[in-house]
C-alpha cells in the first residue's frame, strides 16, 4: 500500500467498526499502519508479540502523524524484533517469586494475584510481554484459583491483594465477583487493588455490574489506572473513572515513562493534572523495564530524573508521582530520586534494594535499528 496520497481525518477510523483489531492485517485494513511501514515486516512482530487495539484507542490515533503518541503505544514496530543483551523475558522476576501459579509474593504485606494473562490492548513496551496474550500464561483454572486463594488465606501477613495480569477487568463481572467474594472471607486482607487499563481503552465496559463486582469484597477497593498520555483521558474515559469513584472506589494512577510518548515535562504535567482533575491521585511513574525489543522506548535514568525534577515545585504537589524503577531480576521497586540510586562516573547507576543488596543499572544501549534510521 502506498501511503503518499493518504489523508485520513483523525477519528474516522472508528467508523470501521466497534471491534478490537487483533492483527497487523486488521490494522492495515483499518489504515492504522504508518505510511512507510511494510506490513510483511510488521506481521513478523505480530507473530512474536500479541496485538490488540480497541475501538476507543483506534479512534484516538491520528494516522497522518508519524509520531502519534497513541499509535506508538499500540501499533507494532520492527524495532521490537531486536532484543538487546541485558533485556530479559521476565525483567522484574515474577517467576522467581511465584510460590503457586497466579501469585507473585515479593514483599511481605502484599501479593499479586494474576488470574488472567489477557489484556484489552497490547502495549508494545509491556514488561510482561512474554507472559500475556493468546500464547501467554492463560487464565487460572478453578483448581489454581483455589490454591491461590488458599495461599492468601494461610498467610496473615498479607494485608493487600493486587489483582493484575494481564488486565483483571477483562474478566466478566461474574468471574470478578467470584474472586472478590472469596477475598471477602479472608479477614486479614484489608485492601483489594486492581491494576487496569480498561477505563481508558474500553470505557463502556465499566458499567454498574462491573463496579459492583469490583466492590464485592467489601474491603477498601483501589483501582490503579494505567495511562501514559493526556489524550487517553477522553470524555468517555473520564466518565468511566467517575462511575468507579462515585461508587466509593479510590483511584490512583500509574504511567510508564516512554520515549516518544510522554518524555516531555509539558506532556507529563498535562497527564498528571488530568488525573488529579478526575480525582485520580498520581501514584507511580515507572521507568520502563528491560523487556525484550523495547529499547526504542527507554530513556536513561538521568534523563527521567531531569524530567521529574522539572515538574517539582512548578506544579501542585497533588500532581507529583513517585518515579520508580523495578530493579531488574526481581529485587523490588526503588524510587529513582532517592539516596538508594546513585550515578557512577561510568554512566551506570548503583542501586540499593530495600533489603540492602547492591545492583548495577546500565545506561540505555544504542539500538542498531535506531542507528540504521539515522
Ligand atoms: C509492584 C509490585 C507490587 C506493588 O508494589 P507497591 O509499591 O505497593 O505499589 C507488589 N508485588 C509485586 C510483586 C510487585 O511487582
Ligand atoms: S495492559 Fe499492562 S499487562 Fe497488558 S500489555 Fe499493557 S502493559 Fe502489558
Amino acid at each position: 500500500m502506498s501511503g503518499a496520497a493518504r489523508m485520513i481525518p483523525a477519528g474516522s477510523v472508528a467508523s470501521i467498526g466497534a471491534r478490537t483489531l487483533r492483527s497487523v492485517a486488521e490494522l492495515d485494513d483499518a489504515l492504522l499502519l504508518p505510511p512507510d511501514a511494510r506490513a510483511e515486516d510488521l506481521a513478523r512482530v505480530g507473530e512474536r508479540y500479541a496485538v490488540a487495539v480497541t475501538p476507543a484507542m483506534a479512534a484516538l490515533i491520528d494516522p497522518n502523524d508519524p509520531s502519534d503518541p497513541i499509535a506508538r503505544q499500540f501499533i507494532p514496530d520492527v524495532a521490537e524484533l531486536e532484543a538487546l543483551p541485558g533485556e530479559q523475558s521476565d525483567p522484574i522476576g515474577d517467576l522467581a517469586h511465584s510460590p503457586v501459579p497466579g501469585i507473585v509474593h515479593r514483599y511481605p504485606d502484599r501479593v499479586l494475584l494474576k488470574a488472567v494473562h489477557v489484556c484489552p490492548v497490547y502495549c508494545r513496551f509491556c514488561f510482561r510481554r512474554e507472559m500475556v496474550g493468546p500464547a501467554g500464561l492463560g487464565t487460572l483454572t478453578t483448581e489454581e484459583l483455589d490454591r491461590a486463594i488458599d495461599y492468601i488465606a494461610g498467610r496473615p501477613e498479607i494485608w493487600e491483594v493486587i489483582l493484575t495480569g494481564g488486565d483483571p477487568l477483562v474478566l466478566s463481572p461474574r468471574r470478578l465477583r467470584e474472586i472478590t467474594q472469596r477475598l471477602a472471607a479472608i479477614g486479614h486482607v484489608r485492601v483489594v487493588r486492581f491494576h487496569t487499563r480498561v477505563p481508558v481503552v474500553d470505557p463502556d465496559k465499566v458499567d454498574a455490574g462491573l463496579v459492583d463486582a469490583l466492590k464485592a469484597s467489601g474491603k477498601t477497593t483501589y483501582v490503579a489506572l494505567h495511562a501514559n498520555h493526556p489524550r487517553e483521558l477522553t470524555a468517555d474515559a473520564r466518565a468511566a473513572c467517575a462511575r468507579l469513584i462515585d461508587a466509593g472506589i479510590a483511584m490512583i494512577s500509574q504511567t510508564v515513562l516512554l520515549k516518544g510518548v510522554n518524555d516531555d515535562a509539558d506532556v507529563l504535567t498535562a497527564l498528571m493534572r488530568a488525573f488529579v482533575e478526575n480525582r485520580i491521585r498520581p501514584y507511580y511513574l515507572h521507568h520502563p523495564d528491560l523487556a525484550p525489543g523495547t529499547s526504542h522506548f527507554r530513556l536513561g535514568l538521568d534523563e527521567g530524573r531531569a524530567l521529574v525534577e522539572q515538574m517539582r515545585g512548578r506544579i501542585s504537589g497533588l500532581c507529583q508521582p513517585t518515579y520508580i524503577l523495578d530493579i531488574p531480576g526481581g529485587y523490588g521497586k526503588v524510587p529513582v530520586l532517592s539516596p538508594a540510586v546513585r550515578e557512577g562516573d561510568d554512566g551506570c547507576f548503583r542501586i540499593r534494594d530495600y533489603r540492602g543488596g547492591e545492583h548495577i543499572y546500565p545506561p540505555p544501549a544504542e539500538s542498531s535499528v535506531a542507528n540504521e534510521k539515522g
